[in-house]
């Protein structure tokens, strides 16, 4: 059960994708490290405090590279680089995505590329990596060593140390690379394809306002485009499956073909680049800094998880076309348009669960308010809200959260949709917070129902309030995360692919019965959402199950391999075949690209393994959970010790060492995909 696609904030992508940051404590004005809120009111002053910024790391810089600079000096120097222009950087990040006014949206979008080109001049900085080397990293302990270490490795993967001719052939190929993303993403964005229709009645099945909101028009033609807002309801919902069908052909050749040379040229890019370091493949240069560690381990993981989700996702299949087989008697098998709707049949037929009867349990405002209640008493944290607080729009709300009477850290919940703002759900970093009381700072955005609209009761899907655990999640990672004094090992800033297990394991807390209860009101009644409905909402969700997996193993393996191999003499069209025969639960169909509009391919390229790998993690740390109780004091305060106030000071895998007391292992993984 649970999400499998889970939005990890934009922020943090970056955050992982990149060496971040930098301020010398002393170049820091003592408001800022306060955490004074950064409401900016017009493009001038993003523009001040974004030069401040990067002169401040500009100066930081020019210590580190001075004759008398110590090895302390130094590597002080490099977490000052990420503190100059830490808190900037997240405003920034921010007001991008959410500000009301165009005008502040672009001038901090422009403030992100100046920092982010500080950031990758500074990786590519000679006289920073000579300083860097010059240390003697076997006299030094604790945090200052692991601080060197992952400098130098990080100096290492960015070439500095090549000589000109590669330096610069790297460079230009970095560049190359960003722009073949871009066209890559622009093109999928642009190529919005629909199918028209005559006959009204081909939407039977489709719910009222739909049909209403795609009312024939002059000519009596209906057009369904392949964008979310119609593409989904067509397919969860559409009785005609020639039409559920057509417009899916469309949705998967979006981008098709030009999308076909841009990957195929930024596949031998990175090929290049990868080799050009050392690295056989680019899967194995970007696993190497992850959790997983290498290229082989990441394909035993995928061997792994596609023996474990298989035989359930047979399971579902058969269930699926025996069902469709009523519709259809000759189908022999289940299409990919088949997929959402006769999974949502079966549910409907076999679990008698219909979504639309929860929503009247979670109206936002208790949800909210039970969140917080629940993270509050986990943690053994205290949230006040801040009503006189200046924040950028007026439905936003700000918080200041203690530990005892200790003000330890401030959020901003920014939850309701507007125009111009960010349309996914993330937590965005504002201020990393340190142990010498350097505050941390977060904001989540998201866009739920929102109580000030309609008759106020702002009524939330189930999926929308388990989307909620999830970011709470990584705030709280991010809030509580403040051990050491080192910018660069605190906050989120932990390998990639364990970010999303905090988060994710934060999820479980929102099919639980008894946490559900306790906020979980009618909003006419009082009454508590029964306990029945909880478990009929459980079963329903868990089936489908095995294929919604199997379709992630087959996204992890179509990511992987396409980056393990040498692309010279490969044909796209060949590759796709294969991994679909060796993965898909559904057949490949004719006129489906895969490879033309598959987003994560270019900011995850290798790496989609993540989603499963930091969930198997989620599983894993809670069963011990699940064996003490899900608000049992002294496992939570444990896992707050041993897995979130530690953020990056340890090795991810040590901090779930050390919560298991033994090894990680995909047991959990797999208890949950076949019970
Ligand atoms: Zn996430």
């Amino acid at each position: 059960m649970r999400q499998l696609i889970l939005l990890c904030s934009l922020p943090l992508l970056v955050g992982c994708a990149t060496t971040k940051t930098g301020l010398a404590p002393e170049d820091v004005s003592a408001a800022s490290a306060k955490g004074d809120d950064v409401i900016w009111t017009d493009a001038a002053s993003v523009e001040a405090q974004c030069n401040a910024a990067l002169e401040a790391g500009r100066a930081v810089r020019d210590t580190i590279v001075r004759e008398s600079a110590s090895d302390q000096d130094v590597i002080r120097g490099f977490d000052n680089l990420s503190l100059a222009i830490d808190e900037t950087y997240g405003w920034t990040q921010l007001m991008f995505s959410v500000h009301p006014d165009k005008v502040i949206r672009e001038a901090a979008q422009g403030c992100e590329k100046s920092l982010s080109k500080f950031l990758n001049d500074v990786s590519l900085d000679r006289a920073l990596y000579e300083a860097a080397g010059g240390v003697d990293g076997e006299q030094l302990e604790g945090l200052a060593k692991r601080v060197h270490e992952h400098q130098m490795r990080d100096f290492r993967r960015s070439g500095v140390s090549k000589n000109e001719e590669t330096r610069a052939r790297l460079a230009e190929l970095h560049a190359e690379m960003v722009e073949l993303g871009q066209s890559f993403q622009k093109n999928v964005l642009a190529d919005v394809r629909s199918v028209k229709i005559t006959d009204a009645g081909r939407l039977n099945g489709l719910p009222q306002d739909f049909i209403d909101a795609h009312a024939p028009d002059d000519d009596g033609t209906i057009t369904l485009t392949t964008n979310y807002p119609d593409f989904f309801p067509i397919q969860t919902y559409a009785q005609d499956s020639a039409l559920r069908k057509d417009l899916y052909e469309q949705f998967m050749q979006r981008a098709y073909p030009a999308n076909g040379e841009v990957l195929l040229s930024l596949l031998k890019k990175r090929h290049e680049y990868a080799t050009l370091l050392g690295y056989p493949s680019w899967a194995a240069y970007v696993t190497e800094d992850k959790m997983i560690g290498s290229a082989e381990a990441t394909d035993a993981f995928i061997g792994q998880i596609a023996s474990i989700a298989r035989p359930r996702m047979e399971a579902d299949l058969k269930l699926l076309l025996k069902r469709k087989q009523q519709d259809d008697p000759k189908a022999d098998a289940i299409q990919v348009w088949d997929r959402f709707y006769y999974v949502g049949k079966v549910r409907e037929a076999d679990f008698g669960f219909d979504s639309r009867t929860v929503r009247p349990y979670f109206p936002y405002e208790q949800v909210r308010t039970g969140i917080l209640d629940l993270y509050g008493e986990l943690f053994g944290l205290r949230f006040v809200q801040d009503k006189d607080a200046d924040v950028w729009h007026e439905s936003v709300e700000a918080f200041d959260v203690y530990t005892g009477e200790q003000h330890v850290a401030r959020f901003f919940l920014d939850m309701h949709p507007r125009e111009g703002k960010y349309q996914h759900a993330a937590m965005f970093p504002i201020q990393t917070g340190l142990e010498d009381g350097r505050m941390p700072i977060a904001a989540l955005v998201c866009n739920f129902p929102d109580p000030s609209k309609g008759d106020g009761k702002a009524l939330m899907e189930h999926k929308q309030v388990v989307t909620y655990f999830h970011e709470f999640g990584h705030l709280i990672h991010h809030l509580l995360a403040t051990r050491g004094d080192y910018v660069k090992l605190a906050g989120i800033n932990v390998e990639w692919d364990f970010v999303e297990a905090p988060s994710q394991i934060l999820e479980e807390w929102a099919w639980d019965t008894d946490v559900l209860q306790r906020f979980a009101k009618h909003v006419d009644t009082g009454e508590p959402i029964p306990a029945e409905m909880v478990k009929k909402m459980r079963d329903a969700e868990e089936f489908g199950l095995g294929a919604n997996v199997m379709r992630q193993v087959f996204y992890t393996a179509y990511s992987f391999y396409l980056h393990h191999r040498d692309p010279t003499s490969l044909v796209l069209d060949d590759y796709t075949d294969e991994i679909f025969r060796d993965f898909s639960p559904y057949p490949r169909f004719d006129g489906s690209y895969v490879y033309a509009n598959f987003g994560h391919l270019i900011g995850y390229s290798a790496i989609y393994y993540t989603y499963q790998w930091s969930l198997a993690i989620s599983k894993d740390l809670f069963t011990r959970f699940q064996s003490a109780g899900l608000l049992d004091p002294v496992v939570a305060k444990h896992y707050r010790e041993s897995i979130l106030e530690p953020g990056g000071t340890r090795d991810a895998a040590d901090l779930v060492r050390t919560f298991l007391e033994r090894e990680s292992n995909l047991d959990a993984y797999k208890k949950w995909l076949t019970e």
